[in-house]
């Protein structure tokens, strides 16, 4: 995609502090720097969301994320804990249609960084439940 900003750093038209690369992934600072370490992996093929990846591409992005995190996590003893977190949409925070996995590692309770998720327990019952889950599990596809 020659109008992506991600496509661009990968290849080497705007520039990046990388952490990791191989032929599948480049793993390198986001420029926000939520915590001091936070990394953004991308896959080098330009794949929009998590919606377009297949079982196998899946696999060969995601098996590249925990030997990243490990080596996060060993730059500073002072990191306690990691999130990491994939954006799809707008709604959802996506701000470059290039899909990234975010590797934030957390500090401590004020370095920063912050997720809300409400707890709505007390408006469900198992009817509910039962027919999300239901509505979901008939979507699975192969
Ligand atoms: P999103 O909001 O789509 O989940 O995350 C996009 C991330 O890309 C943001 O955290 C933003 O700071 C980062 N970002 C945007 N432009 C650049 C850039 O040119 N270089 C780097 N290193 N990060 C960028
Ligand atoms: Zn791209």
């Amino acid at each position: 995609m020659t109008d992506c900003i991600f496509c661009k750093i990968i290849n080497g038209e705007i520039p990046s502090y990388t952490v990791y690369e191989d032929d599948v992934v480049k793993a390198f600072l986001d420029i926000s720097q939520a915590t001091p370490g936070h990394t953004l992996v991308i896959p080098k093929k330009h794949v929009p969301n998590i919606y377009e990846y297949d079982a196998d591409f899946a696999s060969q992005v995601f098996a590249r994320i925990p030997k990243i995190a490990r080596a996060i996590r060993k730059f500073n003893p002072d990191i306690k804990g990691m999130n990491i977190v994939n954006n799809n949409g707008e709604i959802a925070y996506q701000s470059v249609f290039h899909s990234h996995f975010h590797l934030i590692p957390r500090y401590s309770d004020q370095d920063g960084f912050s997720m809300h998720f409400a707890d709505h327990t007390d408006q469900y019952d198992d009817a509910k439940y039962e027919s999300i889950a239901h509505a979901i599990k008939e979507q699975v596809e192969d």
